[in-house]
């Protein structure tokens, strides 16, 4: 049997060999994630034996969860694999905007300014800043907030950060992937001159940075360039899709403190939160979690590759530095992002049957259509497919726990462009 027999149950013959003359483009580039990859194992390694996993650490408590030791070692290995101080990372942290919330809202006082120096927030984020006016947001809580755009090229604006750091600029913060706009995600060398910039200007201050979506894209996590504070969510890179939920905060002593505080109650901190049987899932994610975000960051360049040469705008280019598992495609044409999203979808281990279709979701201006079949409702470490339906009809993708399956994801989503006409049989055969 050959591989072309298997890929003939899925996509078509023309299809299927367009996407290995891709392949044999990407071999170098591949090695070079390989190579990160093998790094971050080590490191993850080192790093769980050093906090002394143990086989009891693989329990769990409920309840208060006091003397939880699983929960400890979890937080240990992150602090160790990320060279912080401390961590938090807990199953009561349901998401990264969660985890940032906590972060924020822990580390910073009445009458203080949280400043962004990579533009505006990630979307999410608004409502819990007070961007957007919303009940419970910081601004209630009497901090101010105020952003620096990037520079046209997408590079800090030193100028622009000089002029807004203030006497009451107490927290910094710093957002490492693109998340869903088109500005190039930042690599964290690029942050660490950025912090060291900062911290000159005003030692006093402290800085977070959003991590989602670029932890072990390279060999370094930003607390290795001075970052206060990393936050990011255990359903994208770090819980290696095994972690069923949580997020988590690495970073100083202090403000792992200071968040904790926020996260149960004042005085209760770090020593409560019940781990519920998850601390294996934690551990094990953790530890798979290297070469699952390179298979991811494959599968994006992967998609890259393929459409790029059928003529479409994708961003970022696959030759391009990566420092985060987001691909967007730009299709201008709203039946294609439908038809990309739909085989995205098809590729699913789960809910492969369901047609996904663009509907109005809270929060949001326009339609969206998203494509998702995951172990882990929601989980975007897992293949996944999103767009909002207004031009210039941009498709954003990422995950895949296996580059296989990312392929295969890659090629269903071609198949649908060919089978409703939008890419033709000849433009494969040419590109
Ligand atoms: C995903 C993401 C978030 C928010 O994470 P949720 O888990 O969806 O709440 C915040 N910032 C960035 C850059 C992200 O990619």
């Amino acid at each position: 049997m050959s591989l072309k027999s298997i890929y003939g149950k899925f996509v078509s013959d023309e299809v299927f060999s367009y996407g290995e003359s891709i392949m044999g483009e990407l071999k170098e580039r591949f090695e070079q994630i390989d190579m990160i990859a093998e790094y971050n194992q080590q490191k993850v390694l080192k790093a769980m034996q050093d906090a002394h996993v143990g086989e009891a650490s693989l329990g769990g408590t409920s309840g208060y969860g006091y003397n939880d030791i699983g929960r400890d070692a979890v937080e240990k290995t992150y602090a160790n694999a990320f060279c912080a101080e401390d961590a938090l990372v807990r199953p009561q942290i349901i998401c990264g905007t969660h985890a940032l919330t906590v972060a924020l809202s822990g580390n910073l006082r009445p009458g203080e300014e949280l400043l962004y120096i990579s533009g505006m927030p990630y979307d999410t984020l608004h409502e819990v800043i007070g961007i957007r006016e919303s009940k419970g947001s910081l601004a209630e809580f009497g901090v101010s907030f105020d952003f620096v755009d990037l520079k046209a090229d997408g590079h800090f604006d030193y100028d622009g950060i000089k002029n807004k750091i203030k006497d009451n600029t107490a927290l910094v913060a710093i957002q490492r992937s693109r998340g869903y706009s088109t500005r190039p995600t930042l690599s964290v060398e690029e942050i660490g001159e950025a912090i060291s910039f900062v911290k000159k200007l005003k030692p006093s201050v402290k800085v977070m940075v959003d991590n989602c979506y670029g932890e072990f894209t390279e060999l370094k996590e930003p607390t290795e360039f001075g970052a206060d504070m990393i936050v990011g969510s255990l359903i994208k890179n770090p819980g290696g899709g095994l972690a069923p939920v949580g997020g988590y905060i690495v970073g100083t002593k202090e403000c792992v403190e200071n968040a904790s505080f926020r996260l149960s109650a004042p005085g209760l901190g770090k020593e409560l939160g019940p781990t519920l049987g998850l601390n294996k899932n934690f551990l094990q994610g953790f530890f798979l979690a290297p070469t699952v975000t390179a298979g991811a960051e494959k599968g994006a360049i992967f998609a890259a590759a393929v459409y790029e040469k059928l003529g479409y705008s994708v961003n970022p280019a696959s030759s391009s530095p990566r420092y985060d598992i987001i691909q967007a495609v730009t299709f201008n044409d709203p039946d294609a992002v439908v038809a990309f999203c739909k085989g995205i979808q098809a590729a699913a281990p789960v809910d492969s049957y369901v047609v996904p279709e663009p509907w109005d979701m809270p929060g949001y201006d326009d339609p969206v259509i998203m494509a998702a079949g995951a172990f882990v409702s929601g989980s975007s470490i897992e293949l996944s497919a999103d767009g909002p339906m207004r031009a210039p009809y941009t498709v954003y993708f990422q995950g895949g726990l296996t580059f296989y399956h990312a392929k295969i994801g890659i090629l269903m989503s071609l198949q649908k462009l060919v089978d409703a006409g939008i890419v033709t049989k000849e433009k494969l055969k040419l590109s």
